[in-house]
């Protein structure tokens, strides 16, 4: 009989997706980042079995993966490897992991920008430090996660993702300097207004190719401006007047990479004061901006997400519309006044089913805590 039948689980963990308020594409220019945890989430159960075997099954794709220990390399299935590479990073760390089945389930739309892919990885690294008792910190799940994306499934991503699900605090946003990892707790004071998240349903398969070409392309950029500022590390370091001094010696493209990274870190530190003084009008506008920037200066929007930025920009009980994410489909944010949400989610998905004939999913999003044990 297959394992998760009937599973009875030494412990529970609750694992979150995030949102990003503002600041897309600035984490891995060691920028900052203003994401918290939601109140949807992966969770996993999970007992010891007391062999060196491993047993996880996904009830969300009805997949099951089972491996030894002993030999733990990465797979040709996509979703094993966040698996794999989280069981890598440990045992990189500690000697202490030992057999274990595991069944986990979801309520974080997969794909959609809400990093279903760090919640994973974070709630299994969360788990097993309970399970087996390994002693790792939070930030150390943090790291060893995002690691295994990197080294696993591929991606090179940046830290805000992994870090919003593990350190988040309920009823706070985090701004996250990627580079320090200094990070301060906003409340999230929004009044009369919600966020609310249209999900597009559409995932192009471009992201993971462009994601790489932009890398490549703020890298190009940081290299061109170092001949002149050769104390600069990233774009992070870098600001307008460095990058124009450079203009002539790169392509009007990587200039416009550049130049929308050092615009988009001055949005999120004036998003974060407007936040705290709750100035939700000059946060909205800051919303708008940083969509612009991704739309025209960066480039990783498309059609969908434009139509519905576009939508939202024209209603006056909207203060602010952007993609969220790394881009080519996923998800709108959206700062809603509370009594307009019903009917604003059946006019636009009428109105993007016409123009796209595709079903929108909306959903509100709550801010919650980071990756935590439930009470079983
Ligand atoms: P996002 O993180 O925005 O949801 P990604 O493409 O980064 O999108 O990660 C999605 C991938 O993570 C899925 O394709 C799958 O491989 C893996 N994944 C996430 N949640 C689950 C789940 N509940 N069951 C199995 N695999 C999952
Ligand atoms: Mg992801």
């Amino acid at each position: 009989m297959s394992f998760y039948i009937n599973f009875t689980p030494d412990l529970i963990v609750e694992s979150p997706g995030r949102i990003n308020l503002i600041g897309e594409h600035t984490d891995y220019n060691l920028g900052y980042v203003l994401p918290t945890a939601i109140d949807k989430k992966i969770t996993l159960k999970l007992r010891k079995n007391n062999s060196a075997d491993c047993n996880v099954y996904s009830l969300d794709n009805e997949k099951n993966i089972t491996f030894s220990l002993n030999n733990i390399s990465p797979s040709t299935e996509s979703w094993e490897n966040y698996i794999l590479g989280v069981l890598h990073e440990i045992q990189q760390l500690t000697d202490k992991l030992e057999g274990f089945d595991c069944v986990l389930s979801s309520t974080l739309p997969i794909g959609s920008g809400l990093s279903s892919s760090a919640a994973l990885e974070c709630g299994l690294a969360f788990g097993l430090n309970e399970l087996f008792d390994l002693g790792l910190s939070k930030i150390q799940i943090v790291h060893l996660s995002r690691a295994a994306e990197h080294n696993y499934v591929g991606t090179k991503c940046g830290i805000m993702d992994q870090y919003a699900s593990v350190m988040s605090k309920s009823g706070y946003v985090i701004k996250l300097d990627c580079r320090s990892l200094a990070s301060e707790y906003i409340p999230l004071h929004l009044g009369d207004y919600k966020l609310l998240l249209l999900n597009t349903k559409i995932s192009h398969s471009l992201a993971d190719s462009e994601y790489n070409t932009r890398l490549a392309e703020c890298s190009t950029g940081v290299e061109a401006i170092k001949t002149l500022n050769p104390s600069v590390v990233s774009l992070r370091d870098v600001d307008a007047s460095m990058l124009e001094a450079v203009k002539d010696t790169i392509t009007a493209t990587v200039f416009d990479r550049c130049a929308y990274i050092i615009e988009e870190n001055e949005r999120v530190l004036h998003a974060s004061e407007a936040l705290t003084q709750g100035d939700l009008t000059s946060f909205g506008t800051l919303m708008y901006g940083s969509h612009d920037g991704l739309q025209h200066k960066y480039e990783v929007s498309c059609p969908e997400l434009d139509f519905m930025v576009a939508y939202s920009r024209a209603k006056d009980f909207i203060l602010g519309s952007r993609m969220m994410g790394g881009g080519f489909g996923g998800c709108t944010i959206n700062l809603i006044h509370k009594d307009a949400i019903e009917d604003y989610i059946s006019e636009i998905a009428s109105a993007y089913k016409s123009k796209f004939n595709i079903e929108l999913d909306a959903y509100i999003a709550m801010p919650a805590h980071g990756t935590m044990l439930k009470t079983l």
